[in-house]
């Protein structure tokens, strides 16, 4: 039935489901009636170590510039990104967060499916939500891949790729799985994916990776100019808040996505934090030291549990529990918060980020009361 009093929208749009963030502390206090100062969220892959000091006295410094619009280009953040990538400034797109970045992708290169022009997108099962609502949001067509091992197939993905597709999607590392691929196996696969067809590499825990794993990305998009790196600083780097990410691509793709940009789409107080952050080693060097020895903590308890999990290259460990949605209201009970990852068709499994070690260890020990051993 029709009702000719409601605004028509494209039916792509009304079956879209809300991204499901991780439950935010303040809601946590207000509905299980717990102090906020005890509860811990170990929900959304965000620093546990709090804000960069360099970034939180940036933005002291310019607190006052408010009543200004922010540069909408971000040449300051730009020339910072330059030097510590190596990249020109022509070849960076800022995002008000790296969603905003999969988002322009999104706008740029995909359309609405029609009648007489299908249009895909390719990603792997287990793809980060973000990115699938951006592509549903524009009426393509979205192909998952099966996965590997939780991880991408990466050959399997190559094969998906027909006339039709415009942006193949990877993450690596992945979320929610935390798996990764090598370069080796990266620039196999960019090798076999036709150059008219855009090739969105999700980078947003690329500062966890173990040394051994990393590469250049800027190298890489000189090399294949269908590649676009996105990455954020919402991680490793500590401003999930202020909301900053950006793309490193080659001018011509760059040029697009600054086309579908909202003008002003990173404020004053994100660009100065970012550019403290970015050259705030000590900070950076500290996360990822915390996670390693946390992810390890991981993998030891949970091997003492019997319960299965992904290694992850990401802050975060994915568990299979069993039942899910029992242990995770038991979690927020005593005043943890996780990430059901039931979305993501992982029903049996928790994803848990890697907090400070104290935080680790309450979680543990609410872990093994409420999980029964397996024999
Ligand atoms: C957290 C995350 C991001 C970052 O999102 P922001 O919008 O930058 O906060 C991007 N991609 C993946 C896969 C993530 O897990």
């Amino acid at each position: 039935m029709t009702n000719e009093l409601r605004p028509v929208a494209p039916t792509y749009i009304g079956s879209l489901k809300p991204y499901q963030a991780g439950k935010p502390i303040e809601e946590t206090a207000r509905e299980y009636g717990l102090p906020e100062a005890s509860i811990i969220k170990l929900a959304s892959n965000e620093n546990p170590l709090g804000m960069p000091p360099k970034a939180r006295a940036a933005i002291d410094a310019i607190v006052n510039s408010g009543a200004r619009y922010p540069d909408p280009n971000g040449h300051a953040l730009k020339v910072a990104l330059g030097q510590k990538y190596n990249v020109e400034r022509n070849w960076i797109t800022l995002g008000n967060g790296s969603s905003d970045i999969l988002e322009l992708v999104a706008r740029a290169f995909l359309q609405a499916a029609q009648l007489d022009s299908d249009c895909n997108a390719v990603s792997s099962q287990y793809a980060f939500m973000a990115w699938q609502n951006a592509v549903k949001a524009t009426g393509a067509r979205m192909v998952a891949v099966p996965a590997k091992n939780y991880g991408h197939d990466l050959d399997a993905m190559a094969l998906a790729v027909n006339a039709a597709t415009r942006v193949v999607y990877l993450a690596n590392p992945n979320n929610p799985t935390g798996t990764f691929f090598t370069v080796d196996e990266l620039t196999s696969f960019l090798d076999r994916i036709p150059a008219n067809v855009v090739v969105l590499l999700d980078e947003a825990y690329n500062e966890y990776l173990e040394p051994h794993h990393r590469y250049d990305s800027t190298e890489l998009v000189r090399r294949y100019p269908n590649l676009v790196v996105s990455r954020t600083f919402s991680k490793a780097f500590g401003l999930a808040g202020l909301r900053v990410g950006f793309a490193i691509a080659t001018p011509y793709v760059t040029d697009l996505l600054n086309r579908v940009r909202q003008t002003f789409n990173v404020n004053s107080l994100a660009q100065a934090a970012a550019i403290a952050a970015l050259n705030d080693d000590d900070y950076l060097n500290e996360s990822y030291r915390l996670n390693r020895e946390g992810i390890e903590r991981f993998y030891e308890v949970c091997d003492a549990l019997r319960l299965p999990y992904v290694k992850s290259q990401g802050n975060f460990v994915v568990i299979k529990v069993g039942n899910s949605a029992e242990l995770f209201d038991a979690l927020l009970r005593r005043g943890i918060i996780v990430r059901k990852v039931v979305d993501y068709g992982l029903g049996e499994w928790l994803r848990v980020t890697v907090g400070l070690p104290q935080e680790n260890e309450r979680f543990f020990t609410a872990l093994r009361e409420l999980v029964v051993v397996n024999a």
